[in-house]
């Protein structure tokens, strides 16, 4: 397997101060997988360009994603074969740019009855896919190829899910897709793929408003959220891609309405070799499809040996309602899933860390939306909405195209990729010297995985803590503020028992 291990000086440092001393072509504004594809996107097409974000990079939904590097199956019920196209092409381009973290996922969808799970009906979609996928492999490493899918026997299903609960399942349709087990470095890969290619990036870097010379946005006042000090970031091209924070930044551009995505990560290995598709009891119409399934789909993914359940879809407004998963919210995801009645049922404590992430919403306030915005708010700027992380690079290719005219796109190269160390005080010094890390946040819940089943214990918070005080010259006050900062961020509300 081929990895790109080169990392120039430019993507291990925060470059704000830089970024107001010059006039950049683009100035990228939000660093989730969207903004961090389209820097890379521009910058590799020979463009000067700048990316902020005001949090952490991917912070936002991208790391709240459930990591399935999608092709798009569930768009033949959509009868949108452009976009399953748009997806398999993305993840194959995904598997090949990122190996070493994206891997093949088998996935089961449980047949029964003579509905859209009629095993005649699994096997025509099955046929579909095969068809529309024929180039799924194209250039993949060996073992990073996704075999075709197959119709399995009601045996066969019983034999995969050791804990299922079988009543009239006849069948299975195995299928496969992508995984990405370490999403947040991914996104970060992206950053500093960019940073290689030339973009000048900052974290912890907040565009407060457009610069303007008459009609035309010519830039974004910056502040840097850590020092409080505000730069001017000057480009020919702005293009915003800061998900609900394009709300306060120009209001009449960015999605109108929102949902909140939620979704369970539990430590127990609710299911192993396979991803599993149930249909939820609620009923639900999903205003896409020609032919409704009558219900939602929740997937139960088998990742670092626990599992990830979702995801649940509730209004959201970005102006009022908190983002992190209420109780309730939690709760009625767990009781929806344990509804189902095909696994064991998943208990509140059974649960370690929740998903919340907002999405644009598509017709109804309960579904997220399905179309990708490319849209000219203004002259010199561009704000773009996506709808997964899976698609982020064809649409960042789209937008490179239109600010890149005339420039050819060139032959993809693997990401350079790192693994974090396993010992603490190495896995500091690599995410506070290389990485941008400069919260303990950074570090424990992105940088590492310490924090993919939630909090780590006390033991391994505070000796994080000292390594990041050793390491940044923080002062007691500081070190205290990380630590409570990091407990409020990613706490549990209580969930009873
Ligand atoms: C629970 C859940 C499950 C999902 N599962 C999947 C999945 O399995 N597969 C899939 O393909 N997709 C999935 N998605 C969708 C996918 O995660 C999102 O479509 C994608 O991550 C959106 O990326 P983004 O960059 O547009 O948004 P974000 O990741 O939200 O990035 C926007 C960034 O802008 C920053 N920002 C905001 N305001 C400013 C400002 N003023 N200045 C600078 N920066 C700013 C924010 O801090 C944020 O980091 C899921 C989403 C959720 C929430």
């Amino acid at each position: 397997m081929q990895i790109n291990e080169n990392f120039s000086a430019a993507a291990r440092s925060r470059n704000l101060a830089q970024m107001g001393t010059e006039n950049f072509d683009v100035l990228v504004v939000g660093g989730g997988i969207q903004g961090a594809t389209i820097a890379w996107a521009t910058a590799r097409r020979g463009l000067r360009v700048a990316l902020v974000e005001t949090a952490d990079w991917g912070a936002g939904a991208s790391a709240n994603s459930l990591k399935i590097i999608h092709g798009g199956l569930r768009y033949l019920q959509h009868a949108n074969l452009v976009r399953m196209r748009e997806s398999i092409r993305a993840r194959r381009r995904i598997i090949q740019l990122a190996p070493a973290t994206v891997e093949p996922l088998a996935c089961i969808m449980p047949g029964r009855g003579w509905g859209l799970r009629n095993p005649l009906a699994l096997l025509a979609a099955l046929t579909a896919n095969a068809v529309l996928s024929a180039d799924r492999n194209r250039g993949a490493p060996a073992n990073r190829r996704l075999p075709a899918g197959r119709l399995i026997s009601r045996r066969a299903l019983e034999a995969a899910f050791p804990l299922g609960i079988f009543r009239d399942e006849s069948a299975g349709m195995v299928w496969y897709d992508a995984i990405a087990q370490d999403i947040d470095r991914l996104t970060l890969a992206f950053v500093e793929a960019a940073a290689n290619f030339g973009a000048v990036t900052a974290n912890y870097a907040k565009a407060t408003q457009w610069l303007r010379d008459g009609d035309k946005v010519v830039g974004a006042a910056v502040e840097d959220t850590l020092t409080g000090l505000r730069h001017e970031v000057r480009a020919t091209h702005v293009v915003c891609s800061a998900g609900p924070g394009t709300l306060a930044l120009s209001p009449n551009a960015g999605a109108p309405r929102w949902v909140k995505a939620i979704n369970l990560v539990l430590k127990k290995p609710l299911v192993q070799d396979y991803a599993l598709a149930i249909e939820s009891k609620c009923e639900y119409r999903d205003s896409n499809a020609l032919i409704q399934r009558g219900h939602r789909n929740f997937f139960v993914v088998p990742w670092q040996g626990g599992t990830m359940v979702g995801t649940l879809y509730v209004p959201y407004d970005p102006a009022k309602d908190p983002l992190p998963a209420t109780a309730g919210e939690i709760l009625e995801l767990m009781k929806q899933v344990n509804e189902t009645g095909f696994l064991p049922p998943i208990q509140p404590g059974d649960i370690c860390r929740v998903h919340s992430g907002a999405q644009a919403a598509g017709k109804q306030d309960t579904e997220p939306a399905t179309q990708t915005q490319v849209l000219r708010a203004a002259p010199g700027l561009w704000v773009v909405q996506g709808v997964k992380y899976t698609t982020a690079l064809e649409t960042a290719d789209d937008v490179a195209d239109r600010l890149a005219r005339g420039r050819r796109r060139p032959a993809d190269e693997p990401l350079p990729w790192r693994e974090p160390p396993q010992d603490l005080a190495a896995l500091v010094a690599q995410a506070v010297d290389s990485e941008m890390a400069v919260r303990l946040e950074d570090v424990i819940m992105r940088r590492s995985h310490l924090g993919f089943f939630g909090l780590p214990d006390e033991a391994t918070v505070t000796s994080c803590a000292d390594a990041m005080a050793r390491r940044l010259g923080w002062d007691v006050a500081r070190r205290e503020a990380e630590i409570a900062a990091l407990r409020q961020a990613h706490s549990l509300p209580p969930l009873g028992e």
